[in-house]
Formats: C-alpha cells, sequence, structure tokens
C-alpha cells in the first residue's frame, strides 16, 4: 500500500495549477523572443507579457502599468522599501513597520536603519492585530512609509489594511502592504484600500516559484535598485521573465474566478480543523485571531511538546506541516510572531502551523487530527518520563 501523504504547509509554497503549467510552456519554447527586440518574435514576448500583467492587475483592482513584475515577494518587498527611502531620503527618514512582519520586510528596515533611517516598529495585541492608535502615534512629519502586511504568515491575522492607510494617509505618509499571504484567498482591491504599494508573490497562489509584482500607485516615488535596463518603466531592470509571467498571470486569473469557492472551503476544514483539535487535545491554545484569520490557517501552541518533534512525527505519517517560519539555513530560527503575541519561549517551541490548500480534503482533516492527537500525547508522555527521571536524580 501506498504511504499516504498530506501536504498542510500551503503558507510555505503551493503546487502549481496543472492549468498554469501548461499556459507557461510556449513561452519558453516557441514565444521565447526577448520583449525588448522590436522584431516579431520580440513582439509577440511582449503581448504575452502585457497580458500577463493585465490578469495581474485585474486579480488586485489597479491599472496594468502599476505592475512592476519582480522574482517574488522577497524582491517586491525590497524594492517598495528600499526604493521609496531612497526616493524620499532627502526629507523623510522615518519608516514605520510592524513587530510581526515576514523577514522580507523587516530585514530591509533593519538595513535601512544602520543607513540613518529610523525606524519604529509597532507592537501587536494577543491576537496578532496592529492598533490604530499606535499607528496614529508614530506617524511623524518625516515619515517616509508605513509598511503592514495584510495577513501574516505564521499566525493568519488579518489586518485592518483600510483603516491604517486611511490614517496614514491624512499625514501623507505612503503605505505599502505585504500580501502574499492574502493575495488568491481574499479579496483585494488596491483602490478601495488605498495603499501605495503591495507585494505578490507567484508561488504561494499556485503559480511559478520565482516571480511576483509590486503595485506601485502612478506618481509614487520610487527608485530601482537593479540598475542597467529600463524594463518595468524603469523601475526592475532586467530581461523580463515572461514565460514565469505568463504562469503568474494565469494563476492570477483563476484565484480571481474561483476565490469565493476556494476561500469558503478552506475556511469550513479549517474551522473543522481547529475544532477538532480543541476538542480532542487537552492543553493546547489557538494562535491568532478566532475569525479575522486568513482561511487556510491554523497554528497552535500543545504545551509540553517541542515543534521539532512534533514535526519529525507528523512526517513520518506522511504529513508537511511547520513551526511558522520558512528556514533558509536548514537550521530553523525561532519565530519572532509568536513572541509579539504574548507567548513564551516555551510555548514558541511547542507551536505548530497547519495551512491548508486547494488539494485539501475532509478526509485529509480527519487524518491529521488522527495523528496529532497521537502524536502530542506520545511526546508529552516521553517528555514526562524524562522530568521524572530528572526529579529521581
Ligand atoms: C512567502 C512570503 C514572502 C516571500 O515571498 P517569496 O516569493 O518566497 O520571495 C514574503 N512575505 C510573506 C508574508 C510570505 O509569506
Amino acid at each position: 500500500m501506498l504511504a499516504r501523504r498530506v501536504y498542510m504547509d500551503h503558507a510555505a509554497t503551493t503546487p502549481m495549477d496543472g492549468r498554469v503549467w501548461k499556459s507557461m510552456a510556449p513561452f519558453a519554447t516557441e514565444t521565447f523572443g526577448n520583449p525588448s527586440s522590436l522584431h516579431q518574435f520580440g513582439r509577440d514576448a511582449r503581448l504575452a507579457l502585457d497580458r500577463a500583467r493585465g490578469k495581474v492587475a485585474r486579480l488586485i483592482g489597479c491599472l496594468d502599468d502599476e505592475i512592476v513584475f519582480t522574482s517574488g515577494g522577497t524582491e517586491s518587498d525590497n524594492l517598495a522599501i528600499r526604493g521609496v527611502a531612497m526616493a524620499r531620503r532627502d526629507t523623510h527618514r522615518h519608516i514605520i513597520t510592524s513587530a510581526i512582519e515576514h523577514h522580507a520586510v523587516l530585514d530591509p528596515c533593519r538595513f535601512l536603519e544602520q543607513q540613518g533611517f529610523e525606524i519604529t516598529i509597532l507592537p501587536v495585541d494577543g491576537y496578532g492585530l496592529v492598533d490604530l492608535r499606535n499607528v496614529a502615534a508614530a506617524i511623524r512629519p518625516d515619515t517616509a512609509l508605513l509598511t503592514i502586511m495584510m495577513a501574516n504568515n505564521e499566525i493568519g491575522t488579518i489586518q485592518s489594511i483600510k483603516e491604517i492607510t486611511a490614517l496614514a494617509k491624512e499625514n501623507n505618509v505612503l503605505v505599502h502592504s505585504d500580501a502574499v499571504q492574502a493575495c488568491g484567498v481574499i479579496s483585494i482591491d488596491t483602490q478601495n484600500l488605498g495603499v501605495d504599494l503591495l507585494s505578490i508573490s507567484g508561488h504561494k497562489l499556485y503559480g511559478p516559484k520565482g516571480v511576483g509584482a509590486l503595485y506601485v500607485r502612478k506618481g509614487t516615488p520610487l527608485i530601482a535598485h537593479n540598475l542597467g535596463g529600463d524594463q518595468e518603466r524603469k523601475k526592475r531592470g532586467g530581461t523580463e521573465n515572461v514565460q514565469g509571467a505568463v504562469g503568474f498571470g494565469t494563476a492570477c486569473e483563476i484565484a480571481l474566478e474561483e476565490l469565493d469557492e476556494n476561500s469558503a472551503r478552506l475556511k469550513k476544514f479549517r474551522d473543522l480543523l481547529i475544532a477538532d483539535i480543541l476538542n480532542r487535545i487537552p492543553e493546547v491554545k489557538l494562535n491568532g485571531h478566532p475569525t479575522q484569520r486568513l482561511p487556510g490557517n491554523a497554528n497552535f501552541t500543545f504545551a509540553g511538546t517541542d515543534n521539532q518533534s512534533l514535526l519529525i512525527n507528523l512526517d513520518l505519517a506522511g504529513i508537511a506541516a511547520s513551526n511558522g517560519s520558512a528556514c533558509a539555513s536548514g537550521s530553523p530560527q525561532p519565530s519572532h510572531v509568536l513572541p509579539a503575541i504574548g507567548r513564551t519561549e516555551e510555548e514558541t517551541r511547542s507551536s505548530l502551523r497547519l495551512s491548508l490548500g486547494k488539494g485539501n480534503t475532509e478526509d485529509d482533516v480527519e487524518y491529521v487530527v488522527e495523528h496529532l492527537c497521537r502524536v502530542v500525547e506520545k511526546i508529552r508522555r516521553a517528555e514526562k518520563k524524562i522530568t521524572d527521571v530528572e526529579m529521581m536524580a
């Protein structure tokens, strides 16, 4: 019998939709021209790129030429933050962000701090929400940018971006939002939200890896950091990733078409998963907001466990979960998000994220709950034995 495998780590990456893969292929082999070339090959590639741009723009409600294609969420975040900071540095040297941002936002902010900018890091409440009063208090005449994520990748909390943006706009502060996790599962309308910049990524919405976009509202001051080409209206030099952009465009088109259905389905499974786990496992806490959270996100703290053992034991049962923060280095860094919502070091170490996606079924939820009950109990028994031995010694 083939061992069962259940993927519940969609916040880390998603499988590419077959329709996406199919739409990309001709642009690697047949329509391979450089979009900057004037001949037919180039013009065909340019047309494909522009069509893809239109599809991305429609998903987030902006103009086609407000989309800058990038290599993904990390680059979009970097371009937004460093690009605006560079453009406004003579008069505005203050940036506001939150304690639970992705490293792709926090690290550029820290970098700018070393370059003489001042950074205000806003705290969040026990659910991971930024308080509007703190935003208001942090804004200064020299604030260049406020960057707050739309939805958190670890605990799934969705911020009230529209309210935050309105406050910033009253004070002439530009607003960037990392919407990498939100995009494709909650509806995003850049016009309605009022943001100036917004980051999205292909591989988090069933598109290809290594491609993403930054929405840049017309007229937003931004200096490119990729120099050496006039591509993307001088905001991102380098020959465009045409097949990647085409795939990303298809993924956005599908995401828009299926958003309501996909989101409702995920929500149903998420609520089932959360209810079952809270009912069946003692001494467990849900991390993040109970309702204002991503449709596919669940994050728990299981007292008396540790996430390495949880992950390894679940992996043995064919289940892919996560401790929350992706680790590029192989050695997982402890989460900075869980301490920010008030979890202790020990609680942070015993937390687990399950992120649902399109491929998951109700059977998957049952399978995961079943194994999680068993695994948590097993780890707790083992840890208890160790403590008993220590006490006897
Ligand atoms: C995944 C992720 C990123 C990084 O996107 P990449 O395309 O992998 O570079 C940035 N922000 C958030 C919230 C993410 O979840």
